[in-house]
């Protein structure tokens, strides 16, 4: 299986190397040269399979004849394994036609573990192969750090550099980064945004003697195999609820649209979606972007659900990329361009074809507190406030009667105790699998929200661990 570049410049690599890659040199994002898919007949085959068997086979799809069947099985398990609930991904209902769909059964309580503890094990398994050791480096928004450290530490060929904006991420976040002691793993807390770190992180792959230097790596949502990861649990809970012969709409609480974009490649490999949603919180440009076909950069605002609070959404050059027939040049212009004004004007006909399965919806803080009462009072469900963003935002979903509405819920309710507290008065249990994080010593830097500096301290890490 070859991957591409979004902005069609650089040469194509194989499923193992776009693993490793992050964004592509000419500054893309790496897509499949060409979409596999499955048969009716074979998509109904993954009925009561268990959730590791379904991965595999949805992931070896991407993987191609890079990783023998038996490896890629076995690393499906393992990863699953870590799981508390034995379906992994189960589906909860609420109401006659709405369902959630629980993300967050991992090790750190989000969805992203659902990606990640399959990353970590496809790393370890290629650079043992290559006989290479990799400097991980990893801007996070609060929830995808805690998953990457979880999943890398104590890793023999990986170091892992996880970068959050000081205080915009809540305490537990916090503490599953750095609480962890492996000589591995360095966390940083940088003066600014999300974005600000995602800048970062941007620049030093850009800069290619660093790269070379430190031998870099990214693990945020742009990575591929996060991406196909994601695509699993479309395939479980829409087979679960009828599919292939029946359609499923979801609905996604979205930040960086890597969530959101795996529903497209679910659908792409056969899956009859009806409809994805993003929800967005009120940093709305993925939103607006749907609703209106301008994509535009605002001001980010600290809200309720912090893993949401991000205005450049990475995963939308993927989906720009279809949507503009594939066409790298037009691609490269269009994201040069929206670096250096904020501004993307969609051409109509890209636009229309985006609408075909994507709609937007922006999500009050107020409407997000009060979803989260109104579930616990009419369903006995507590639920986190970035999975309330998308329940509050399936409302609006107009389906037919027998199309089921799937939320995905992207995190414990335990994950954000203060927000879940203030709306609800409830302050919601920690599951029993998680360990106490609160009374263990941590462990990080805090730089300002400068390249050069940040390229200094993981100079420094990578020589000494
Ligand atoms: C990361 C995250 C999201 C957003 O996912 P994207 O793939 O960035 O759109 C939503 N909810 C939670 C809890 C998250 O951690």
């Amino acid at each position: 299986m070859r991957y591409v570049s979004t902005r069609g410049q650089s040469a194509s690599i194989g499923f193992l190397d776009a693993v490793l890659a992050g964004l592509a040199p000419d500054g893309g994002l790496y897509v499949p040269a060409e979409w596999p898919s499955f048969t009716a007949k074979e998509i109904a085959a993954f009925a009561g399979k268990p959730y590791a068997q379904v991965a595999a086979a949805v992931v070896g799809k991407f993987v191609g004849d890079d990783i023998p069947t038996a490896d890629l099985a076995e690393m499906c398990e393992e990863a699953y394994a870590t799981f508390a609930h034995t379906a992994v991904t189960p589906i909860k209902q609420l109401t006659p036609n709405r369902y959630l769909l629980e993300l967050f059964h991992g090790p750190t309580l989000a969805f992203k573990d659902v990606a990640m503890q399959l990353l970590g094990r496809l790393y370890d398994y290629v650079l043992e192969r290559q006989s290479r050791k990799m400097t991980i480096i990893c801007a996070t928004s609060g929830d995808t750090g805690g998953a990457a450290v979880e999943a890398f530490r104590g890793r023999k060929n990986a170091r892992i550099v996880a970068l959050f904006p000081e205080g915009r991420i809540s305490e537990v976040q916090r503490r599953f980064m750095t609480t962890a002691a492996d000589a591995n793993v360095a966390c940083v807390s940088i003066l600014g945004s999300f974005d600000d770190c995602q800048h970062i992180v941007k620049q030093a792959f850009q800069d290619d003697q660093f790269r070379h230097a430190v031998d870099l790596s990214g693990v945020n949502s742009i990575n591929w195999a996060r991406i196909a990861a994601q695509s699993v649990y479309y395939f479980t809970s829409a087979v679960a609820l009828g599919a292939p012969e029946r359609e499923v709409a979801f609905v996604v609480p979205t930040g960086n649209f890597g969530d959101a974009y795996a529903a497209f490649v679910a659908r792409k490999l056969g899956l009859p979606i009806h409809s994805v949603t993003a929800a967005t919180n009120s940093n709305d440009i993925l939103a607006r972007a749907i609703e209106t076909g301008r994509y535009a950069r605002g001001a980010v605002a600290a809200t309720q659900s912090p893993a949401m609070d991000i205005q450049v959404a990475s995963n939308f050059e993927r989906l720009y990329f279809e949507a503009v027939r594939r066409d790298g040049t037009e691609t490269a212009r269009a994201f040069r361009a929206f670096a250096d004004t904020g501004l993307l004007d969609i051409p109509p006909g890209a636009h229309a074809w985006m609408r075909e399965l994507f709609r937007g919806a922006s999500v009050s803080e107020a409407d997000t507190a009060k979803t989260m009462l109104s579930t616990l009072n009419e369903t006995g469900e507590v639920i986190d406030p970035h999975t309330a963003v998308g329940l509050a935002a399936a409302v609006s979903v107009d389906v037919p009667a027998s199309v089921p509405v799937v939320v995905l819920s992207t995190a414990h309710p335990a994950k954000f105790p203060e927000a879940v507290q203030a709306a609800t008065g409830l302050l919601p249990a920690t599951p029993r699998a998680t360990p106490d994080l609160s009374k263990k010593p941590e462990k990080f830097e805090r730089l300002p929200a400068d390249g050069s500096s940040v390229k200094a301290f993981v100079r420094t890490f990578a020589a000494n661990s």
